[in-house]
This record gives C-alpha cells, sequence and structure tokens, in this order.
C-alpha cells in the first residue's frame, strides 16, 4: 500500500506528489491524463516569475519535476469510487474504471474540474482562438478588443466588471428575463459606459473566420429574431464542474459539488486531503492549485507522523 496516493495529476496533484516524495514517503499518483487542464492552456502569462509559457510544455515540466522522484506514476485510469477506511489509521482504497483498486494511509484527491461548455456550433473549434473561459487567464488578450460575456450569474457579472477595465466593449448576454448576480455587483455592472446587457438570448454559434472569433450569433427568446455581433472574444461563464460525481455519499460535497476543505485541505473524511480546482478553495489557477496542492502534502505527512504505525 502507499502512505499517499494522489488521485488527479494537474498542477494540484503534481504539486502534491513532489512535496510528499521529497518527505521520503511512499507515493502514487494516479490520473486520466497528466498535466489535466493545463493541456488544453495555449499560452500562460500569470504563472509567477514565468513570464509566458504554453499549456504543453507547463504540463510537461509538472511531469518531469515529478519523475525526478521517486514516484509510482499511472496515467488513463479514470476513479470510480473511494472506500474510506473502515477503523482510524486503517486503508483507504480507490476503484478505478479498470477494475484496479490501489490502497493508501492517505490520500489527496485533486480531480480537478471543467467549466461547462455552451455546447454550440464553433465553440470547440475557436477554444483558446477567442473563445475563452477565464478572464483572470486571458482577459489582457483582449486589450481594446470587443467581447462578449455569456452567462449573468455572479461569475458573469464580476467577468464582465473585470473585462471592463481592460477590453474596449463587453456585451454581456443573459439566457433568462433577469441577470442572477448579486443586486450590488448589478449596480456596479450597470455604472459601467462600456457594458452592455442583453437579457433573454440563447447563443446558437460561435462565428469565426477560420482563424480566429470574428463574432457570435444568439437568438432573442421572446421574438425568436436572430442577430449577430461583431466582437473578437467570447468569455463563456455558466458555470464550472468540479469533478467530484464519483465522491458522492463519500465525504461532504459542497452545493456545488465542491469537496469541502480546511485551511489545511482536510476533507470530512480523516486521513483525506484534497487540493485545487475540485474544492471549495475560491480562485481557479494554477498558482493558487500548486500551492494548495503543496499544502495537502504536507498536512498528508503530518498525519501520517501521528498514526504510529
Ligand atoms: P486539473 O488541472 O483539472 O487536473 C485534474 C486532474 O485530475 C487531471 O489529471 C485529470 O485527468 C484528473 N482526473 C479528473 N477526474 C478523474 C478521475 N475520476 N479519475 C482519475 N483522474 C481524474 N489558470 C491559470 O492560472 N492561468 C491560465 O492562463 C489558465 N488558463 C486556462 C485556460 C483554459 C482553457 C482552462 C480550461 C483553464 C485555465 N486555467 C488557467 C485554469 C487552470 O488550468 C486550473 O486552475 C488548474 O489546472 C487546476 O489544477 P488542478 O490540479 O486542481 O486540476
Amino acid at each position: 500500500a502507499f502512505d499517499v496516493l494522489i488521485v488527479g495529476a494537474g498542477p494540484a496533484g503534481s504539486a502534491a506528489a513532489i512535496y510528499t516524495a521529497r518527505k521520503g514517503i511512499r507515493t502514487g499518483i494516479i490520473a486520466e491524463r497528466l498535466g489535466g487542464q493545463v493541456q488544453d492552456t495555449l499560452s500562460i502569462e500569470n504563472f509567477i516569475a514565468t513570464i509566458e509559457t504554453e499549456g504543453p510544455k507547463l504540463a510537461m515540466q509538472l511531469e518531469e519535476h515529478i519523475k525526478a522522484y521517486d514516484v509510482d506514476i499511472m496515467s488513463l485510469q479514470c476513479a470510480k469510487a473511494l472506500i474510506p477506511a473502515a477503523e482510524k489509521g486503517g486503508l483507504h482504497e480507490v476503484q478505478f474504471e479498470s477494475g484496479a483498486r490501489l490502497k493508501a494511509k492517505s490520500v489527496i484527491l485533486s480531480t480537478g474540474a471543467r467549466w461547462r461548455e455552451m455546447n454550440v456550433p464553433g465553440e470547440k473549434e475557436y477554444r483558446s482562438k477567442g473563445v475563452a473561459y477565464c478572464p483572470h487567464c486571458d482577459g489582457p488578450l483582449f486589450k481594446g478588443k470587443k467581447v462578449a460575456v455569456i452567462g449573468g450569474g455572479n461569475s458573469g457579472v464580476e467577468a464582465a466588471i473585470d473585462l471592463a477595465g481592460v477590453v474596449s466593449h463587453v456585451t454581456l448576454l443573459e439566457f433568462g428575463s433577469e441577470l442572477r448576480a448579486d443586486a450590488v455587483l448589478q449596480k456596479k455592472l450597470a455604472s459601467l459606459p462600456n457594458v452592455e446587457v442583453i437579457k433573454e438570448a440563447q447563443t446558437t454559434e460561435v462565428l469565426g473566420d477560420g482563424q480566429k472569433v470574428v463574432g457570435l450569433a444568439y437568438k432573442d427568446r421572446k421574438t425568436d429574431e436572430m442577430h449577430k455581433i461583431e466582437l473578437a472574444g467570447i468569455f463563456v461563464q455558466i458555470g464550472l464542474v468540479p469533478n467530484t460525481d464519483w465522491l458522492k455519499g463519500t465525504l461532504e460535497l459542497s452545493p456545488q459539488g465542491e469537496i469541502v476543505i480546511d485551511n489545511r485541505c482536510k476533507t470530512s473524511v480523516d486521513g483525506i486531503f484534497a487540493a485545487g480546482d475540485v474544492t471549495t478553495v475560491p480562485y481557479k489557477q494554477i498558482v493558487i492549485a500548486v500551492g494548495e496542492g503543496a499544502k495537502a502534502a504536507l498536512s498528508s505527512f503530518d498525519y501520517l507522523i501521528r498514526l504510529g504505525n
């Protein structure tokens, strides 16, 4: 059995593996895809101390860094169940779609999250070519240009306020008849001169020129009329879904499905820790996931040295 089994090998899991391996404890890391969301990212400009890098390059560096230590790396494995230890200090078990089962004294969950997509034509083709999901990451790429934000909940309205300070014009499209964001955010949004809000708008297509986004098409749900807007970027803000379906009923999840953790990355189950986008920690960013992974690893080490076996 492992001392620590890390499920998920994005920035959070990778950092956790490096930290536990450096303590000399038996570490395994297992994931569907090494690198996680970073693999889907073109340009990264906010990973501190690295002015600019590319996702696949950073993913490769994460893997190289783990490989510099004695860590069992297992990829292409999808976890389907977690069976916590029956007694305090016992072994936890993780079961995989492949039929494999692994046991460990402590487990770090770092299975990340995925952005909810609009599922309209053009969205996939123009991902990272104008279709974006993270205003903190990609906002500056659209400096002085026109963009749209899809979604009028808190994250959509926050994104519109954020982007309005960077881009020339923001159109916020809300599917329903009212914005769902907090009143104070809506008030702030209404005060901005370069933001337009269109309600009851259903985005139907991302329009591109073969290279990049040039606009979007939407349907006015009241009149069924179709409209087009010319713009350079589309920020989709309709939700971030944590990869926790397989954990339902095993440990405490928030109403959004995130793993509830304390400030030491402890979950509601003794000996099981969690880090990164999959948790309740706010702001889903690489630099934050890396820090949380290190924290979960140190907490797990603290737990192990107190087990006394
Ligand atoms: P993830 O990166 O999501 O990794 C999750 C890991 O868990 C993966 O290895 C995955 O295969 C594995 N996994 C999931 N479910 C299972 C399962 N059931 N069984 C086994 N393994 C599983 N952040 C920035 O800071 N700067 C940026 O510029 C930036 N740009 C982005 C651009 C895009 C297009 C996207 C999608 C995200 C971007 N982000 C950016 C966000 C950033 O990528 C995430 O915050 C970060 O990757 C989170 O790390 P994580 O380790 O928590 O999770």
